[in-house]
């Protein structure tokens, strides 16, 4: 695999083929990708996009041209999944041999702009948001797992000291390495929130159904109700000043596994996964007076699953009281809430007791089959935002009742920074409105207008949201 500067790419190589599984070539009428040979696409260079990866391409809603069949070609070539699985076991295991990104590219004989490509697609990160993510990962486990001083575990994931490390760690972990190292020592932790942090998304959010069960929310807390391998627990998030402090409270004895879940789980409710910078100085007026604003995320994949199922074709309050009815029957209590349901729960019920409840047929068909699907080991739900975005999308909507809108929806709820829940609404009258169109978006539109927004995709949406 190898990869070129997308604007220097030439129309002999191209005709050639030299550049077929290279790059793609995209034509505005029909909206349509093709490989670079193809004799539709030997328009005027300046009428061309081209696309580094099929992703790329798909992501801005373009469809493969039934001539060249460019899917056929890089399905082939496994549009870079088997590097990705590659870069992560290797990071998984010795991350301190990679150095750098240039260092990763070489350990698996690609360049750094293949990389590039890769780790965009498949992470939806750039190669030194990605390294740094495994990094702490790695040492995080060191620290809680194995014990490790802060500086060993600096050094055995590679950082190049331990200021490096301590910086790093803080932003993606929201604490020192020290006190991540005394994590379940005490029934509580405390998140250092960014300078810019505003908790106002997080609280809305959390409080979208005001007699929510398994999590709700007042002026400045969030109450979350999560299960832990040790039994169920709730979280109680408070914001004070710069900092979350977070109570936890069980009616079991909770380990240090069940603790470094739910710290887990309160950096994607506080929606601390991806920096947002980078975003915010390219998108200004888009941004405009929202500064700060991150994506709130999902703790649970199946409860974001669950959710996206239940609002297909309906409204929000509609979806609201129906995912309270699939908690009532199916959720495990612990205080005054209830937990989510497990898939395993979910797979048990009885369809007719769901539409006893008013679900329509089709509805609680595709919940049933989820769960059941996920319970036997068909999909592991839980493990798809550490993986390749390519495969969780795939995976998504290879099931029932699951098209593209549902499956950028979860991925975007569980972290993935670039999927645009393209087919939703909101979306569509948001941009509508915004480049004041004749007539609202359709999907392909919609991530047509969507492109410039790569590789912030998620973030864009809930700006876009947040404008209506
Ligand atoms: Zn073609």
């Amino acid at each position: 695999m190898t990869t070129i500067r997308l604007l220097d790419w030439d129309r002999r190589t191209a005709r050639r083929g030299a550049l077929d599984g290279v790059l793609l070539l995209g034509t505005a009428d029909p909206y349509v990708y093709h490989l670079p040979s193809c004799v539709l696409a030997m328009g005027r260079k300046a009428d061309l996009t081209a696309f580094a990866s099929e992703p790329q391409a798909r992501a801005a809603g373009l469809k493969p041209c039934k001539r060249c069949n460019p899917h056929r070609l890089h399905a082939e070539r496994g549009d870079g999944l088997e590097l990705f699985h590659r870069l992560s076991e290797r990071l998984e295991t010795e991350p301190a041999s990679v150095p750098s990104p240039t260092a990763l590219a070489e350990a698996v004989g690609v360049t750094d702009d293949v990389l590039a490509v890769v780790l965009g697609d498949h992470a939806h990160a750039t190669a030194g948001e990605w390294l740094e993510r495994k990094r702490v990962a790695f040492a995080a486990r060191q620290l809680l797992d194995l014990g490790a001083t802060a500086r060993d575990a600096s050094h055995a994931a590679g950082f190049p000291g331990i200021k490096p490390f301590e910086r790093a760690f803080g932003l993606l972990m929201g604490m020192t390495p020290d006190d991540y190292r005394h994590l379940g020592t005490q029934p509580g932790f405390s998140i250092r929130l960014p300078a810019d942090y505003r908790k106002d998304a997080v609280l809305a959010y959390q409080g979208r159904d005001v007699e929510g069960l398994a999590e709700r929310s007042d002026a400045s807390r969030v109450w979350k109700a999560l299960d832990t391998p040790d039994g169920p627990a709730i979280v109680d998030i408070r914001f004070e000043g710069r900092l979350a402090n977070v109570s936890v409270t069980s009616p079991r004895r909770l380990g240090i596994a069940s603790f470094a879940i739910l710290h887990r789980d309160v950096l994607k409710v506080l929606g601390l996964r991806n920096d947002i910078r980078a975003f915010e100085a390219a998108h200004p007026d888009l941004v405009s007076a929202r500064r700060g604003l991150r994506v709130p995320l999902v703790p649970r994949a199946f409860d974001a699953l669950c959710w996206a199922i239940i609002g297909q074709q309906i409204n929000l309050s509609f979806a609201g009281s129906l995912r309270r009815e699939l908690i009532l029957l199916a959720g495990e209590r612990v205080g005054d809430m209830i937990v989510h349901p497990t898939p395993e729960a979910v797979a048990r019920i009885d369809p007719d007791d769901l539409t006893r409840r008013r679900f329509s047929r089709a509805k609680a068909r595709y919940l049933i089959e989820t769960a059941r699907a996920i319970a036997e080991g068909k999909l592991a739900v839980e493990a798809l935002a550490e993986d390749s975005a390519v495969d969780a999308e795939r995976r998504l909507t290879a099931l029932h009742g699951i098209g593209t809108w549902t499956a950028r929806y979860v991925m975007m709820r569980i972290g993935f920074a670039d999927a645009a829940p393209v087919g939703d609404s909101g979306l569509a009258t948001a941009l509508e409105r915004m480049y004041g169109l004749a007539e609202r978006p359709d999907a392909i539109a919609t991530a047509r207008l969507m492109t410039p927004y790569a590789p912030w995709r998620s973030l864009a949406s809930l700006h876009l949201w947040a404008s209506l």
